[in-house]
């Protein structure tokens, strides 16, 4: 092993300490990568690998690319997962004693991207951090573009719902990068984190989770000297969280994060709780089979006029409220924008003008910004008066709440506006940028330098008429800077000043002593005053730097503003109408409508249907219809216009009251999990667990065809006790909507309290059946399933045998139903009587395990027939 050449030397050093990340190392005009690194980066980003001496008998494997485009490549390997480690020189070339100085400058990680060619501008970029022990668990989230900072912590409770608070949560914020501490590391949720959010998932150094650390660490950033202004005082496990999470950012981020300026702290309690599996099913945010916002609620309610305002809208929905007072409010903002047109208008047209300020003060905050946002800053501050003008003028008590609390930064106008040119050039480096008036220096030298000039077009003139040589000119190089040329007809001419300086082959270049004074006194000042423009243009943005948090709460408010504007559009084109919010479980709607459904239904009408469910006698609804009928259609519809309204927004409906619901659990058709090793049926069960164990009274539960993936008496006799726990008042006696194609659960009607049929009707036309889409009392007489086979196209000759089969089954299958009858009879008189003596409890259970023989039996004659 030979000793490594020094620079080999110092780029190991580095690595060393950067063994996670690859890193881009810079060598001249490149970012050069070795060893490992360059055998990882060669492959992923598809560049040639090389090698390059050492100082040892192989090769060190390299490759490399080139400074100015490696944005695109650190992208590309942050995308994949990797994280980035930049190290640029330190040290100016020409001072440095022996090998240039190096070192990092920032980690680029996937929850650290501030490319803003890498984020999707209507969507936060969140990095996670979670804490979990056996007693507690916090999180924190930030998206480092926005600066906004948040956090939520649940303890002393139950393992397993902390557990689950933490999913949920996760599943909320869809973090693209998470660091979690050891404990967390070594469970099972990582696991789903990564495949369920393809997030990027790191364990992170232990000693920052305690408490006194990370404690240090939070007031070291936001330079406090207690945590109780943020009502942090004895949070610890959001103390823990967002300990590790802001000293991660200083290690990957090396600069000032001045615009993370504020923690806030929620309660999951305050928000409706939606598992993975209900944001997915009820497609909130985006579609399940393409993961794309079109087809998804938000895509159908988002008409916000600035990205901040899509963001806003994104967090609502993904976060609906519990509090009625909060949910009117915004009700209370839409009604009065709806009936102001004239004003929904003109609120939209003025912020159309906003930009992304959040993002911009991002930029300023990381020193990134330039010239052109401090423009698009001034620009957007131009019409805050009007709106808020016509805030005042609304007849919305919530929109002059907020009206009064914009702040309307006038200096900020005012600052960039003397001192920023109205069109600057995108670099900040090359002058051009600040306005004249602003800075006397400035003046005399940019004065001096158009004096000059003009000088130097005057003596054109003035040595052509003094030589009498008509072809002469004036000009400008690089190498010899200004020079006269005259060409060689005319050297005869050429007076005795004049000293030759360069030959070219028709002419000669001359330069003059005034000429090389008037030079340097042109180009002194215009050196001198690019530099004065870049010092004065970083003095601008940190004057604005400073009043971060005030624009920061002028960008929310314009933010929420948007997203009630938005939600008021939609209401007004689609129809909504405006939900009233109870406490007292009943949830009844008059003529509602799926919103996403009935946007894609293309010139189709969509059917609308009533929905009544109540904590009494309408607990627990059995929807019964065949296939394609729109069973599944119409449950989620329920649960999305109950989500709509308790997001604050009107919804798709004739009349709507609407309970505030504390979860919506749905378990529809089969998940995608099957990529994970487990049977649909394993994950259809455990997905039931979760909503038995976890659902409340105050829940809506939607179960679509529970049951389905067993042999048909297992899954009857499954779903037959899934709805006697969870429709049962003593058990859980949530809210329930249950689509089946067990006929045999229509007949709990009756015997179970709080149960109702219902049925979705068909039309039979001959041999065909024509879907009427209409949710009426009743149960489905028929199945229907070859008259859809036949529908789909299925052969006739298919068709035909099927019908033949099924009046077989039809006949061997009556004595199941009688059997069944009977069971139910015995159950009521059961149910009916409140206190069992211990006689009688014997008779039940007896009975019970007689009905269970009987089932076996029936099953087993089935398997014989067949
Ligand atoms: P099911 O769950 O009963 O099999 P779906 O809910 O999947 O049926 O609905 C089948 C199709 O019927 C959907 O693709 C939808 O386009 C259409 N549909 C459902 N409900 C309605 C309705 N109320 N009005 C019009 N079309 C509907």
């Amino acid at each position: 092993m030979g000793k490594l050449t020094p620079m080999m030397q110092q780029y190991m050093d580095i690595k060393n300490k950067n063994k996670d990340s690859v890193l881009f190392f810079r060598l001249g005009d490149f970012y050069e990568m070795f060893f490992e690194d360059a055998i990882t980066a060669s492959k992923e980003l598809e560049i040639t690998l090389t090698g390059r001496e050492c100082g040892q008998k192989e090769k060190a494997p390299m490759c490399g690319v080139p400074y100015h485009s490696a944005d695109g490549y650190i992208a590309k390997l942050v995308s994949k997962g990797y994280k980035v480690a930049i190290c640029e020189q330190v040290e100016d070339a020409q001072e440095a004693k022996g090998i240039v100085k190096r070192d990092i400058v920032r980690i680029v990680t996937p929850g650290t991207i501030t490319d803003s060619k890498m984020l999707d501008e209507k969507d936060n970029n969140y990095l996670a951090s979670a804490y979990l022990s056996e007693k507690g668990m916090g999180i924190s989230y930030v998206d480092i573009t926005t600066g906004e900072l948040y956090t939520t912590e649940k303890r002393n409770v139950d393992f397993n719902l902390i557990r689950n608070s933490m999913v949920d949560e996760l599943a909320k914020i869809k973090p693209r990068e998470v660091i979690v501490n050891k404990y967390l590391y070594d469970t099972r949720i990582v696991k789903d984190i990564e495949d369920k959010f393809n997030s990027t998932v790191n364990e992170y150094h232990e000693w920052i989770y305690n408490t006194n650390e990370s404690k240090k660490v939070i007031k070291n950033h936001f330079k406090v000297l207690n945590l109780e202004g943020y009502g942090l005082g004895d949070s610890d496990y959001s103390i823990k969280s967002t300990g590790a999470l802001l000293q991660y950012l200083e290690e990957t981020q090396k600069t000032s994060l001045k615009h993370i300026n504020n923690i806030s702290q929620y309660s999951i309690d305050n928000f409706m709780i939606l598992d993975i599996n209900t944001r997915r099913n009820l497609e909130i945010t985006e579609t399940i089979r393409d993961k794309t916002k079109k087809g998804s609620l938000l895509w159908v309610l988002d008409k916000t006029a600035t990205s901040m305002g899509a963001r806003m809208l994104k967090k609502w929905i993904e976060q609906p409220l519990l509090n009625k007072s909060l949910i009117n409010e915004r009700l209370n903002g839409i009604e009065s924008l709806i009936n102001n047109l004239i004003l929904m208008g003109d609120i939209k047209e003025n912020l159309k003008e906003i930009y992304d300020i959040e993002r911009l003060m991002g930029r300023i905050s990381y020193g990134s910004s330039n010239a052109r946002d401090m423009i698009a800053l001034k620009n957007s501050i131009n019409v805050l008066p009007q709106v808020r003008e016509l805030l005042i003028e609304s007849n919305c008590d919530y929109f002059k709440k907020l009206a009064t609390n914009i702040d309307l930064l006038p200096d900020i106008y005012e600052l960039i506006n003397k001192s920023i040119v109205d069109d600057p050039p995108i670099s900040i480096k090359d002058g051009g940028i600040i306005k004249k008036g602003y800075n006397d220096s400035l003046d005399e030298l940019i004065t001096a330098s158009t004096e000059g000039k003009k000088w130097l077009s005057q003596l054109e003139t003035t040595e052509k008429s003094r030589t009498g040589i008509k072809s002469l000119k004036v000009g400008f190089n690089k190498v010899f800077g200004y020079y006269i040329e005259v060409t060689k007809s005319n050297l005869n001419l050429v007076p005795d000043n004049y000293t030759r300086k360069q030959t070219l082959s028709n002419s000669e270049r001359y330069i003059t002593p005034e000429l090389k004074e008037m030079e340097s006194k042109i180009l002194g000042a215009e050196e001198k005053s690019t530099i004065l423009e870049y010092k004065l243009f970083n003095e601008i943005r940190d004057l604005i730097r400073v009043e971060i948090e005030r624009i920061q709460n002028t960008a929310r408010i314009i933010s929420n503003i948007d997203a009630l504007n938005s939600l008021a559009q939609v209401a007004y084109k689609n129809n909504y109408i405006r939900p009233n919010i109870n406490d007292k479980g009943i949830i009844e709607i008059k003529n509602g409508r799926h919103p996403v459904v009935e946007k894609v239904l293309d010139g189709d009408m969509f059917i609308p249907n009533n929905t009544l469910l109540d904590k009494e006698s309408n607990r627990l609804n059995v929807i019964t219809g065949p296939n394609m009928a729109g069973k599944s259609t119409y449950m989620r519809q329920v649960a999305i216009i109950n989500l709509m309204a308790q997001i604050g927004s009107f919804v798709p409906a004739e009349y709507a009251n609407i309970s505030l619901v504390d979860r919506i659990f749905t378990r529809v058709g089969a998940s995608d999990d099957l990529s994970q090793g487990q049977s649909t049926f394993m994950v259809e069960m455990s997905e039931v667990a979760n909503i038995l164990n976890n659902s409340s009274s105050d829940s809506l539960v939607i179960l679509d065809e529970i049951g389905r993936g067993t042999s048909t008496y297992d899954g009857l006799s499954i779903a037959w006790a899934v709805i006697e726990y969870i429709g049962d008042k003593n058990n859980i006696g949530a809210k329930t909507l249950f689509s089946t194609h067990y006929h045999e659960l229509t007949e709990l009607e009756g015997s179970l309290d709080g149960v109702k049929n219902y049925k979705i009707t068909v039309k039979e036309d001959g041999e065909d059946i024509i879907f009427l889409r209409k949710v009426v009392r009743g149960e489905a007489d028929k199945s229907y399933g070859i008259e859809v086979a036949n529908l789909a196209g299925v052969p006739s000759q298919v068709i035909s045998r099927a019908k033949m089969i099924l009046k077989e089954l039809e006949k061997s299958d009556i004595n199941y139903q009688d059997i069944d009858k009977e069971l139910i009879v015995h159950e009521e008189v059961a149910l009916d009587s409140n206190s069992l003596t211990a006689s009688e409890e014997n008779q039940i259970d007896m009975f019970n395990f007689k009905k269970q023989e009987i089932i076996e039996m029936i099953k087993d004659i089935e398997l014989i027939n067949i």
